[in-house]
């Protein structure tokens, strides 16, 4: 395929607009050929308020981007798939593991590329982590991912149904880190999970892993945001700083940069779809599920936005 690819963009809110639309224009990868979206527009571009129509309408789009919440996301990315168009999935790749095992399988049927991105691996200091835990032994690490949901999901309720996932909504991107650069796998062995007593998905969880990884996530955190991971081994100590973009080895800085996280994931689309693959990993996604199957229970106080 030479030149740009067209892409539909679906679901335009917060994510589209902060990151999937400014990554597509500065790409000479991509071309945003329509938008689909019940209220969201992006100015000049053509602009569908229903999928079927935007697929029937548009044979000549081959990529579909979906940047909607997990909950109703599976039947677009299903429809697309059914329709032969490569599928870009954001974080998390779908509300359970088992939709996505199907789209991953209906993606193979179909011969056509599907994505399931994780943007925090493509921060600037996860590849150089990985290479240097790679000969390595790891003792203790600790992930702290501390946010204010009011300013990352404003008025997202989504986020708080069944499906939504909570505080692990965000704390994924740490999981998504951790499955990325650790030399051999660990598992869940514990977690304890805090649910404002009128929301269905936890508000902050304490995970207990095998080989000594712990993590904290906390969504009631304001002022500064911390997203931190720290792991030592038996040749020294490793942190990334501010989820991922920054990594410092044995107190000294190692790699720092801008952010380019969705830049990477859209010229990693391109390659795939280039060479005809997919990337579907679900390690992090396993985790969250365990963390909702292991976790005990706690009731804490209601939230509202
Ligand atoms: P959002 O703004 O609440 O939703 C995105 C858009 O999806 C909405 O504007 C809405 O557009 C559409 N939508 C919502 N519910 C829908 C439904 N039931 N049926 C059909 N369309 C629906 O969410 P977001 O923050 O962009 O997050 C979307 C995804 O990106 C999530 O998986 C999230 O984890 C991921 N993400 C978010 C962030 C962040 O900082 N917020 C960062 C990285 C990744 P219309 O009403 O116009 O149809």
């Amino acid at each position: 395929m030479a030149g740009p690819m067209k892409v539909a963009l679906v679901g335009i809110g917060k994510i589209a607009v902060d990151q999937h639309v400014p990554s597509i224009s500065a790409s000479s990868d991509w071309e945003l050929a329509a938008t689909v979206s019940r209220k969201g527009k992006v100015e000049g571009i053509e602009a569908f308020t229903d999928f079927a129509q935007m697929l029937a309408a548009r044979p000549d789009i081959p990529v579909v981007s979906l940047c909607l919440p997990p909950q109703p996301r599976f039947p677009y990315a299903e429809a697309a798939l059914k329709a032969g168009r490569h599928v870009m999935l954001e974080k998390p790749p779908g509300q359970s593991l088992a939709e996505v095992h199907a789209l991953e399988a209906l993606a193979r049927d179909m011969g056509v590329t599907l994505y399931a991105t994780w943007h925090s691996r493509m921060a600037h200091g996860v590849a150089d982590a990985k290479a240097w835990l790679a000969d390595k032994t790891v003792e203790k690490a600790h992930i702290t991912w501390k946010e204010d949901v009011r300013k990352w999901h404003p008025g997202q309720d989504w986020v708080f149904e069944p499906g939504g996932m909570g505080i692990l909504d965000p704390g994924i991107n740490a999981l998504s880190i951790l499955t990325e650069i650790l030399p051999s796998p660990v598992h869940m062995t514990a977690a304890v999970l805090q649910f404002p007593e009128n929301r269905d998905t936890p508000i902050a969880v304490d995970l207990t892993f095998s080989g000594g990884v712990t993590a904290q996530f906390d969504w009631r955190q304001e002022g500064p945001q911390t997203w931190d991971i720290e792991i030592q081994t038996n040749n020294g100590t490793l942190t990334l700083h501010d989820g991922g973009a920054r990594l410092v080895i044995d107190g000294v800085e190692a790699v720092a940069g801008p952010d380019m996280e969705y830049p990477r994931l859209y010229a990693r689309m391109a390659d795939l779809v280039r060479s005809g693959q997919s990337d579907v990993d679900l390690a992090p996604m396993v985790h969250v599920a365990d963390a909702l199957t292991l976790g005990k229970r706690v009731v804490t106080d209601p939230f509202y936005f």
